[in-house]
């Protein structure tokens, strides 16, 4: 009964849901669809300068990676989507390992190792999840990697979000990849052991608590604090201005990024409009925008960090192999799930 009214739920959905959304080209009107899990001011800007400068009109649904992926799944070749917009590459390689992605040939102007290497997507911005730490609290010469986060030194100390972030779930498959899964449980559970408290918000409460001295050391990505310094409240520029930022594993593998991106869907009614888009959300103009106005790492050869960025200098990337193994995301999120990380 069950099975027959998920079938029943699923036909309405894939009946019902391009109806409702799919852009039918009947007149000369261009669309391109967009799922998107990004959720930033900056997006909504770019992608207005799209409209204005091409004519494409964008539809934008917007919802979490996964939510995204299982509607391109029941949906189909039915599916009104043109692209899938994650805010982790690994999303974007199960998107693609799922068979829910094509590949399209863009003409950019990428940094080496930013594009899929089957072309199914193409990075947009990159960040990086690095410590910012209380500046008052910690010695800098205390800090080295992720894996001594662990290490009961922090204990009560250790502020981090919750494990249903794609952020987090990107950063344990990178712990997996390096230390094999044993070794990652241990982590996830020293990390839950040092929390100075239960997970909670986004990347930019871990900070203000830091300010509020709730804990001293937080795992954040780096435009959050980019962000913050940016911010027109003084209270977030002060949170912003109390913690240092660390980049981890420079002696070892380096640094997690994590790689927002672009990927073509399989069934993509206007492809023409997709590769429009990536060149366009790639160029030079756009990534400055995005570097000066979301604090990312442009993924654009041409173009630098903005100057808030730059000053935390540069620092050694993680080689990203676990990414191309969607696969150390199933076990990450095990691996949270065991360690009773929320
Ligand atoms: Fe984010």
């Amino acid at each position: 009964m069950r099975y027959i009214i998920l079938i029943f739920i699923t036909s309405l959905i894939a009946c019902t849901g391009p109806k409702e959304n799919k852009q039918e080209n009947t007149s000369s009107e261009q669309v391109l669809n967009v799922y998107s899990h990004r959720h930033y001011d900056a997006d909504k800007a770019a992608f207005e300068r799209f409209t204005e400068e091409t004519g494409i009109k964008i539809n934008l649904v917007k919802a979490g990676a996964d939510e995204l992926i299982s509607r391109l799944e029941m949906e189909g070749e039915n599916s009104p989507a043109d692209v899938l917009i994650t805010v982790d590459a690994a999303k974007l390689n199960r998107a693609k390992s799922m068979g829910l992605l094509q590949p399209v040939d863009a003409n950019t102007n990428h940094k080496e190792g930013f594009i899929d290497p089957d072309k199914n997507w193409y990075a947009l911005t990159y960040r990086a999840r690095v410590i910012a730490y209380d500046k008052d609290d910690v010695d800098v010469s205390e800090l080295s990697t992720y894996e001594d986060l662990a290490n009961e030194k922090w204990k009560n100390k250790i502020l981090i979000r919750s494990s249903s972030s794609s952020y987090n779930q990107s950063l344990l498959s990178s712990i997996i990849h390096e230390n094999g899964v044993e070794a990652a449980k241990e982590w996830a559970n020293g990390i839950v052991a040092n929390m100075a408290r239960d997970p909670k918000g986004g990347d930019r409460d871990q900070i203000k608590a830091i300010a509020s001295g709730i804990g001293d050391i937080a795992v954040v990505n780096t435009y959050y604090v980019g962000l913050l310094l940016n911010s027109d409240n003084p209270e977030e520029v002060k949170a912003g201005q109390s913690v240092g930022i660390y980049f981890p594993n420079q002696e070892g593998r380096g640094g997690h990024i994590n790689i927002s991106g672009i990927g073509v869907t399989k069934y993509a009614p206007n492809k023409e409009n997709t590769i429009k888009f990536i060149e366009y959300m790639t160029s030079d103009d756009i990534q400055k925008f995005y570097a000066s106005n979301s604090f990312e790492y442009p993924v654009n050869k041409n173009v630098a960090p903005d100057s808030t960025v730059a000053a935390w200098g540069d620092f050694k990337i993680d080689d990203l192999d676990y990414a191309k193994n969607p696969e150390l995301l199933d076990e990450a999120i095990k691996v949270f799930d065991e360690a009773g990380w929320n």
